[in-house]
């Protein structure tokens, strides 16, 4: 290190507490935007869901694991996303500000260590039961709004006390809306997870004393996959036995 890291004034550094994530638990860092429901409404979103917002934070998600190559999932839903980092990471020393940081930018954060599969299967589980019940909510709310003509405190009111059945049962007999064919990237949010693809592609090939040959090349290739598939049942988990470590 420099000469002004050895000054006098080095034992500032000892105020930093150490932060390292205990070793063997898988990293997850949540990111979840700050204040998103002014934010909508400044932009102008369209409600409950803005497939265009959607999009965008599928593919900044993307971006961020195709940069930070210990995420071995990432999930989201509305305003946030879960990012996974695996169990044997040595990324930054395992430094939870430093991780989080990376990942983050106009998001607030979290960093929480999962030790177990079973832990950290149960945290994707609560997110998107999360998203199941606040989407649930947020369609039959809108709907009562856009197509009901009701107000959105006389919608608030109207949906007090109402359990999943009675707004299934609101947007189906008043609105003619089955809410089992609403799209899946609302009800189950985006699963953005590692998958091998054979591609093929040709090449111009040109060898020294000899003329241009077409040659077709197949090579594997890691890329990052969107899902809006179930991750609370176990089928999503047999179906990828790699995501997890044992
Ligand atoms: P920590 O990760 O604990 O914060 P650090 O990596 O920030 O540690 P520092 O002691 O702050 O450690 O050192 C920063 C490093 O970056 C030093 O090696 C320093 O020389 C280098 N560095 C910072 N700015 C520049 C720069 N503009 N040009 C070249 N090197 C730089
Ligand atoms: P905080 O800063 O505490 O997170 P917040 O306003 O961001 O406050 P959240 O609980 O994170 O509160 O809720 C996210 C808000 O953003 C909700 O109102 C949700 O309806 C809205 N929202 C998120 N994504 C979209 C989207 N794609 N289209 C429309 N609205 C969205
Ligand atoms: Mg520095
Ligand atoms: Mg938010
Ligand atoms: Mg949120
Ligand atoms: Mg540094
Ligand atoms: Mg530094």
């Amino acid at each position: 290190s420099s000469n002004m890291a050895k000054s006098k004034f080095e034992y500032v550094r000892n105020f930093e507490t150490d932060d390292t994530c205990l070793r063997n638990c898988y990293i997850v860092v949540r990111l979840d935007g700050r204040n998103f429901h002014k934010f909508t409404e400044q932009h102008k979103f369209a409600k409950p869901n803005d497939n265009r917002a959607l999009g965008l934070m599928s593919r900044s998600a993307r971006s961020v694991m195709e940069e930070l190559e210990d995420i071995v999932i990432a999930y989201g839903q509305s305003d946030e996303f879960s990012f996974v980092f695996k169990r044997t990471s040595t990324w930054f020393k395992r430094r939870a500000s430093k991780l989080m940081t990376h990942v983050a930018s106009h998001f607030d954060g979290r960093v929480v260590l999962y030790p177990s599969n079973r832990n950290l299967k149960d945290y994707l589980s609560w997110r998107q039961a999360d998203c199941h019940v606040n989407n649930l909510y947020n369609t039959v709310f809108w709907t009562l709004v856009q197509k009901g003509g009701l107000t959105t405190a006389q919608a608030e009111e109207r949906l007090k006390g109402t359990l999943a059945a009675d707004k299934n049962e609101i947007l189906f007999s008043e609105f003619n809306i089955n809410y089992n064919t609403e799209p899946a990237v609302l009800k189950k949010g985006t699963t953005l997870i590692w998958e091998k693809r054979d591609e093929t592609v040709t090449k111009c090939m040109k060898l020294p004393n000899a003329e241009e040959k077409e040659m077709t090349v197949t090579r594997s290739r890691r890329r990052v996959q969107a899902h809006h598939c179930d991750v609370i049942g176990e089928q999503f988990w047999e179906e990828h036995p790699d995501i997890l470590e044992d």
